[in-house]
């Protein structure tokens, strides 16, 4: 499931806001990385988590691959299983039910690790464990990020040049200036890929092992999480349309609306790019995971048939947008 990056809003719309005095930006500097040290923190989260969440079905819960190293971790010298242990519990105690979109503490680790600058305490703990994961689970998970950053990179040459341009003109806002850093990490948390404003760059932290992300559904959440980099609940010509439409129907804004749209966009394009690419249908990643289709199933019906002529250019926003809203909220 997909929520995401809120907090960053804010700090994306002052990055644009000196935008319409430069050259317009259709295309985002994505990188890819397949980085150790944030792996080791997204293992160890996910494991402390597994086990707080309850100690029989906790692991069941894992990925296999994740799952394989509880039983090896019985094999491993005494040594290790302590020090391994230990870092769980410290991961348990420090950041046990915090959420690595909404909690600051974990949004500045995020980006720390990234730049190879943790706090001093958790530098000591992932140093600990750090000969551990390098022997054990690591080889692993490095081989699966690598191998889905290839799959995406192709899916970004293949569609970025049409995707990305079309999306900011949907969005009618250009793409940040700075870098978009896509980390691959084994896995994130329950709810698949986050992004959050980095120092530098837009920071998207993306899985290798959930099974929604993979290949080009993967892809498409990737250009998800960056759709969050210019389009916030705060401001912009996205939700500037809702309450215009809300406001000239007298009815409060649909809750999220902004979100549902940027969940859409993407793979409705993508829809059509593959169409014309391969003549194969493409079933888009918010559908598959059943979040439009269980989640927004109003709001879905209303894109189709609103929304989509603006994304078709059969119509402009505001208009398109005040038809999608008057059939959320009629
Ligand atoms: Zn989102």
């Amino acid at each position: 499931m997909h929520r995401r990056k809120f907090i960053g809003g804010s700090a994306a719309v002052l990055a644009t806001a000196s935008a319409p005095h430069k050259a317009s930006i259709s295309k985002p500097a994505i990188t890819f990385y397949s980085d150790f040290w944030l792996n080791l923190h997204h293992t160890l989260y996910r494991q402390a988590d597994a086990l707080q969440t309850t100690y029989n079905g906790g692991v069941s819960s894992l990925h296999p691959i994740q799952r394989h190293f509880y039983e090896d971790a019985t094999h491993l010298p005494l040594a290790n299983q302590r020090a391994w242990y230990r870092a769980l519990e410290f991961y348990q105690s420090r950041y046990g039910g915090r959420s690595f979109v909404f909690d600051d503490q974990l949004n500045r680790i995020e980006n720390a690790l990234a730049d190879s600058a943790p706090p001093n305490d958790l530098k000591r703990i992932l140093a600990s464990v750090a000969p551990i994961y390098l022997n054990t689970l690591w080889p692993a998970h490095d081989r699966l990020n690598r191998r889905r950053i290839e799959q995406w990179r192709q899916s970004l040459a293949q569609y970025g040049p049409t995707l990305m341009p079309m999306l900011s003109r949907l969005y009618q806002t250009p793409w940040l200036r700075i870098p978009y850093r896509v980390d691959v990490v084994a896995s994130t948390d329950h709810d698949g890929a986050f992004s959050i404003y980095g120092p530098r760059y837009w920071h998207i932290v993306t899985s290798s092992l959930d099974r929604q992300d993979y290949g080009l559904n993967g892809f498409e959440i990737i250009v998800h999480e960056a759709s969050h980099s210019i389009v916030s609940p705060e401001s912009g010509p996205i939700v500037h349309s809702i309450a215009l439409a809300a406001g000239s129907l007298n009815r409060p804004e649909p809750a999220d609306l902004w979100h549902v749209v940027i969940m859409y966009a993407p793979g409705s394009v993508l829809r059509e790019l593959v169409a014309k690419a391969h003549g194969a249908p493409y079933t888009p990643a918010f559908v598959a995971n059943d979040v439009l289709t269980e989640v927004y199933p109003r709001y879905y019906a209303a894109l189709k048939q609103h929304f989509q002529l603006y994304v078709d250019g059969l119509a402009t926003l505001e208009p398109a947008m005040e038809q999608t809203v008057k059939a959320i909220v009629g």
